[in-house]
């Protein structure tokens, strides 16, 4: 994961290793360093500049303070900046409300059903909860099937009605069967399409506003960087999410979405995608993905 900005980011640190003491200097060459190495993993310029900005400033000002060496001061100047700038502490979803209601969001292929199910795995595995899977994607059949198939995988049930074209009434139905069958918690899968577009946006503010759901999440594949962020902006403006699933973390991703998110769009990361299996989901703790960065 971040391969390459890992390697860039401790070349970066290096700079300062050997050298007995913090100059103006020496940080700015550093600081320039770890600027390219954040702009390489395709985050957006603006974000690097002021990273390198802040880190800058308190290497400055901390370094009369601390007994750290340089390096190490550095290195964890950064880590901090870093998890700031992944949002700081993790972000759990609610669970409130009987049943309480998700609402998954994203365009299609960004792994949505997949999560869907994985959450619902995810959810199953804690006892308490007793997932439904709905499947709100009304033109295309397969999408339904995709999470016939992942429901049977995890044995969580999935509603779903192919003759239902209207989607806010699906979700209503889906969230009614759960009330009736005993689920207590609902996720509900819904159509993406390949770009954002008008109709789309809209119909999934009609689902949000007529079922008010407790967690709207808004799913989005890692590996498309500034594109991510780019879609991540748009849905917001329309959804005012609650929080953000960054899927597909095990591939060959830059970091960029991971990095720019959270201050694009203000919203938590609350959950990252591993793979394609069902048990591929972690809670997303900032810390523990700047220090995974910073190795
Ligand atoms: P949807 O159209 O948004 O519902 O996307 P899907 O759930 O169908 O996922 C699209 C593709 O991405 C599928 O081939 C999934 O197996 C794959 N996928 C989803 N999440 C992950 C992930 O975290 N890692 C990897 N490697 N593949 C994923």
């Amino acid at each position: 994961m971040f391969d390459n900005l890992s390697e860039k980011l401790d070349k970066a640190l290096h700079v300062l290793k050997g050298h007995g003491q913090i100059t103006e200097i020496n940080v700015a060459e550093t600081t320039k360093e770890v600027r390219r190495a954040l702009l390489d993993a395709d985050v957006n310029f603006k974000i690097a500049k002021e990273f390198t900005n802040t880190v800058k400033e308190k290497a400055l000002g901390q370094n009369v303070l601390t007994s750290l060496q340089p390096g190490q001061l550095m290195v964890k100047i950064v880590k901090d900046e870093l998890t700031q700038l992944m949002g700081g502490e993790s972000e759990g979803i609610s669970l409130a409300g009987d049943p309480a209601v998700i609402l998954m969001s994203g365009l299609q292929g960004s792994g949505k059903t997949t999560f869907s199910g994985k959450l619902a795995n995810f959810l199953k595995s804690k006892k308490t909860k007793n997932p439904l899977l709905v499947a709100c994607d009304v033109y295309r059949p397969a999408a339904i099937d995709q999470l016939h198939v992942v429901g049977e995988q995890i044995g969580v049930p999935v509603y779903s009605d192919k003759d239902n074209k209207d989607p806010v009434s699906l979700a209503k139905a889906g969230i009614d069967y759960a009330r009736k069958n005993g689920h207590n918690v609902v996720i509900i899968d819904t159509a993406g399409r390949l770009a954002v577009d008008q109709q789309m946006m809209t119909e999934i503010a009609n689902i949000r506003d007529a079922i008010k759901p407790q967690e709207t999440l808004f799913v989005v594949d890692s590996m498309t960087g500034q594109d991510a962020v780019n879609t991540a902006k748009a849905f917001n403006e329309v959804l005012d999410f609650d929080g953000v699933v960054l899927t597909k973390l095990d591939g060959d991703t830059r970091g960029g979405a991971a990095l720019s998110i959270k201050s694009v769009v203000d919203k938590p990361i609350k959950f990252i995608g591993t793979g394609e299996k069902m048990d591929a989901i972690d809670v997303f703790y900032p810390s523990r993905m700047a220090d995974r960065i910073l190795g």
